[in-house]
């Protein structure tokens, strides 16, 4: 991935006119017309693209829509509410935009309040509203039956990244980047070529401008381009179409074997896309799923490295999936990360500078202790949206929409008749279907040699300590070499050892020596602050993480039909929900959520040892 495409977007430059409406400075031109910007979107994209009318014939599935140009996300509200109003309860929406100048969301609101009708719709988008960071941030909202692609950063950059995963999947497109003439950059054969490589089916297009050079660009991808009235005072716009192929179909029914996070985040993701799910898990959270509270946050890397581009990716979808699923299991506290030596103060400086502050922050030793006056005086990087969660609960509300949840200890997969993939379980049951998942967590060390990928897990304790007046004002959750969480009924988590060498058989057996670690470690890692030193552990929890060795999750199929998400380490809860949507797109041949590269590092493939 080229270092450009790796950096922060610039900020949208926008003043509001004299009727309070945005206009681009750096462009000299409007985001919506003078004439009443949701009139214009509904005559120039809805209507010229017979929307709503095709959502009526279109067969179940989603319904794929992209965009030059997100801007205020004005075309993206319309067509969510219009969509909503009028689409088959079968169909979902799918609505793919790029942007190379992002608003920022005070902007989005204020140009935005014009539209007093959308303004329910405006409030979840505000709430979801990505940070600055290039790629793309998938969104979902009412009820996951509209998902939001968003791609920050330039189209022609992106174009690549997005289009391996892209093809013969978009039903409509809706070009709206400012006039051809202000912004000659963005109207550019790559454009119109991947517009037709990424088009299905009956595929329209529509865009206010009647320039000829877009018209001409279009024509020579293949489309049939016409010219109509445009809208208010515009004389003429274009629309059109193109014959392209269409796509297969999404599975009928999927086997999910795991009882942790990865296993009830695909459960949402199938179901969301209407597909059956059955689970069968050997005990829910029992696993390195099951301590008492989780932190999710990202993981950032000062080079945008592939792991760090993941996890951007992957927490800002969980921080919605948690806040919509999880309610008042969601504790947006934030997460502080201290810099307890030199050589992590020194990297947390160059970290808050690659990312955006509403990705993270660097806090002065003041601002930690203004935060909680029990912290040292350390530097810190502060995760504004991190929170925590009760993994347990969380869990087992994430997998409740599973068509069948079943108590079963998984002994054998393999392929039978008409490739159907047979599950076979100790108690005798088996099961068949097109589709499995392995979601297994650290059994995962069992099942993938005989695919040639060697995982390896790590042991891990978490000790629990009764709060106390020090302790219980704790107000989020403070990560140093180790970590220490805010009281949840009476007691806090102190975690957790990392262990590489141990007896499998006894990995779940609590060790006296690993709480005297965990202790030791906040102890050292908080000094001079003694309150640490006051804590008694009441009880631990040992479970085993499941690693790879680049340290990226593995998503993606072992063999057709059969795919795995494992690897997540620590860090379950803030990847599990992406990777669930990666393996749901793909089996419904939808647009990826991340950059193409990406999707290919995160196959399992890659951990097979050379011939
Ligand atoms: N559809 C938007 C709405 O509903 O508010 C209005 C779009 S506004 C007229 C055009 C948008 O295209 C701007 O937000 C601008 O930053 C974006 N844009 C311009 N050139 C671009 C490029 N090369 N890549 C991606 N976005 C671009």
């Amino acid at each position: 991935m080229s270092g450009n495409k790796q950096t922060r977007p610039e900020p949208a430059q926008i003043q509001f006119n004299e009727l309070g409406l945005p206009v681009a400075t750096q462009f000299d031109d409007v985001y919506f017309s003078n004439d009443g910007g949701l009139a214009e979107t509904r005559y120039v994209f809805l209507a010229q693209n017979q929307l709503p009318q095709r959502w009526q014939e279109h067969p179940a599935g989603s319904f794929v829509i992209a965009e030059t140009g997100f801007g205020t996300g004005l075309n993206f509200l319309a067509t969510w509410q219009a969509f909503i109003a009028s689409a088959p309860a079968t169909t979902r929406l799918h609505f793919i935009s790029f942007e190379k100048f992002p608003l920022q969301r005070a902007e989005l609101a204020q140009a935005l309040a014009h539209f007093p009708e959308l303004q329910a719709l405006v409030t979840e988008l505000l709430d979801a509203y990505p940070s600055p960071e290039p790629g793309c941030h998938r969104r979902v909202f009412a009820g996951g039956r509209i998902t939001l692609d968003l791609w920050f950063g330039d189209l022609l950059e992106q174009l690549p990244d997005w289009l391996p995963t892209a093809q013969a999947s978009v039903d409509c497109w809706f070009l709206d980047g400012f006039a051809p003439d202000k912004n000659p950059q963005m109207w550019q054969p790559e454009l119109y070529h991947a517009m037709a490589q990424s088009s299905r089916g009956q595929a329209t297009f529509a865009t206010f401008t009647a320039a000829g050079a877009v018209r001409r660009g279009l024509q020579a991808a293949g489309y049939e381009v016409t010219k109509v009235k445009g809208f208010g005072r515009k004389r003429e716009m274009l629309c059109g179409q193109l014959q392209a192929a269409s796509t297969a179909s999404a599975p009928d029914e999927v086997i999910i074997i795991g009882g942790g996070i990865a296993a009830a985040s695909l459960v949402q993701a199938l179901t969301r896309r209407n597909i059956k799910v059955c689970l069968l898990q050997r005990g829910c959270a029992d696993g390195a799923s099951g301590n008492a509270q989780g932190a999710v946050y990202p993981l950032l890397h000062v080079q945008r490295s592939p792991l760090a581009q993941f996890f951007v990716a992957a927490f800002g979808y969980a921080r919605q999936h948690y806040q919509q699923k999880l309610h008042h299991n969601w504790h947006e506290s934030g997460v502080l990360q201290l810099n307890f030596t030199p050589e992590r103060a020194a990297r947390a400086e160059q970290i808050a500078q690659v990312y955006a502050a509403e990705t993270v922050q660097l806090w002065s030793p003041e601002q930690v202790q203004q935060h909680w006056q029990q912290l040292p005086a350390q530097t810190a990087l502060w995760y504004p949206q991190g929170g925590w969660l009760a993994p347990a609960p969380a869990v087992a509300q994430l997998q409740t929409p599973a068509t069948k949840c079943q108590h079963a200890s998984v002994t054998d997969i393999s392929t039978g008749q008409q490739k159907r993939w047979h599950v076979r379980c100790a108690d005798g049951s088996a099961y068949e279907a097109d589709y499995v998942v392995l979601a297994t967590g650290a059994d995962l060390v069992d099942w993938l040699p005989q695919f040639g990928i060697e995982l390896q897990n790590v042991r891990g304790q978490v000790s629990y300590v009764n709060s106390s007046a020090a302790t219980q004002e704790c107000p989020s959750v403070v990560c140093y070499k180790g970590y220490f969480t805010p009281v949840l009924d009476g007691q806090h988590c102190v975690g957790a050892t990392y262990a590489r060498q141990y007896d499998r058989s006894k990995a779940r057996q609590t060790q006296v020596a690993d709480d005297q670690e965990n202790l030791a470690t906040l102890q050292s890692n908080l000094a001079p602050m003694t309150w640490p030193s006051e804590l008694k552990v009441v009880h631990q929890r040992a479970s085993e993480r499941n690693t790879s060795r680049d340290h990226l999750p593995i998503i993606g199929e072992l063999k057709p039909g059969l795919a795995v998400i494992g690897a997540l380490g620590s860090r379950g809860y803030t990847a599990a929900p992406l990777a669930a949507e990666i393996i749901a797109s793909h089996w419904c041949a939808e647009p990826q959520p991340l950059a193409a590269e990406l999707i290919e590092r995160l196959k399992p493939q890659r951990l097979q040892a050379s011939p």
